[in-house]
């Protein structure tokens, strides 16, 4: 099928994207990477009067660290995030996410703000952002707020981001130094969505552990913190029944669904598989970096 007929505009920057949403009140959508956005048009699942491209907009792709902090501009493509320097010295963990995001040429064009802004909960930089705490700055006519995890995701392909607000960046703290990482997930096919992911940080010294972090893709309509499990790695160390108690845990914690892929036992089981995978490689990565 092709898409329904419509508008097109590619402003040169941020202001002139943001006249446009204003202008169409509601029916214009953002175009990124447009690997998620054009099988929907395709689909006509969506069906937008035009389309706002920000492929035009140069001052929204960038990687910069300051501060212990890495910000992304919302339009650098996942295949720039794979290949940096900065992200592999500093946060390791989406470096590796990243190798999981579909396929090669899907990298190339998909961005950082597309994914977070599309919010599918099986997808990978979704997870990492709720592992990291990060926050993403979103700009609109009422001017610029920023938004956590939990204020960001509402449900499944859906946001707290009004139709007139444009995510111009995404903010990552830096991983500690010596910090053990792994994202473990489960697909059907290489590049398939996953239909369980783990995102998994562990900051100690090999057996005692000063700051865990644990986060869900596919476990539910939106990726969570899995808080408690992370308490009992903080609290019992890295002992290898601390692990096992804290990926069981991690499993009473998720809310998942039944679909096509998989039941809800099923996804529930292979969180605590899973996240006993992710801890385990954490831990053994401890003190490499
Ligand atoms: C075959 C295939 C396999 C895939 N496998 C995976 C996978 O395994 N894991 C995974 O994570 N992803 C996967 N993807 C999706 C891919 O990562 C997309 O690139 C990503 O989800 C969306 O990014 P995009 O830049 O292409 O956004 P687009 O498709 O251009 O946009 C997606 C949505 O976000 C909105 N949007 C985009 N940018 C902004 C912004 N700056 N501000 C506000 N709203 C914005 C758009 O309006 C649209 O609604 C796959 C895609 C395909 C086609």
């Amino acid at each position: 099928m092709k898409p329904v007929a419509f508008d097109y505009h590619a402003p040169a920057n941020v202001e002139d994207a943001m006249a446009l949403l204003t202008r169409y009140r509601g029916e214009a959508k953002l175009l990124a990477g447009g690997q998620s956005l054009m099988p929907l048009l395709n689909f006509r699942l969506s069906r937008p009067a035009a389309l706002v491209d920000l492929n035009a907009i140069p001052s929204l792709t960038y990687i910069r660290e300051e501060d212990g902090m890495v910000r992304l501009g919302a339009m650098t493509r996942q295949r720039s995030i794979e290949f940096s320097p900065v992200i592999r010295r500093r946060l390791p963990l989406l470096a590796e996410a990243t190798t999981l995001v579909g396929h090669l040429p899907i990298r190339t064009r998909g961005t950082i703000g597309g994914s977070l802004a599309h919010a599918d909960p099986s997808a990978e930089y979704p997870a990492v952002f709720t592992a990291l705490d990060g926050t993403v700055v979103v700009r609109g006519p009422r001017g610029e707020r920023a938004l956590r995890p939990s204020e960001l995701f509402r449900s499944y392909l859906a946001t707290s981001l009004r139709p007139d607000e444009i995510l111009v960046e995404v903010r990552l703290p830096a991983m500690t130094t010596g910090a053990g990482f792994a994202f473990e997930e489960f697909s059907r096919r290489h590049g398939d969505f996953a239909i369980v992911g783990i995102a998994a940080m562990l900051a100690g010294d090999g057996q005692r552990c000063t700051a865990a972090r644990l986060a869900t893709a596919g476990a539910g309509p939106v990726p969570i913190r899995l808080r408690a499990a992370e308490e009992i790695l903080e609290r019992d160390g890295l002992s290898e029944a601390a692990l096992e108690a804290a990926a069981r845990r991690a499993a009473e914690l998720v809310e998942p669904d039944s679909d096509i892929h998989a039941s809800a036992a099923y996804r529930r089981n292979l969180t605590r598989v899973l996240t006993g995978r992710a801890l385990r490689r954490a831990k053994a990565r401890m003190g490499d970096r």
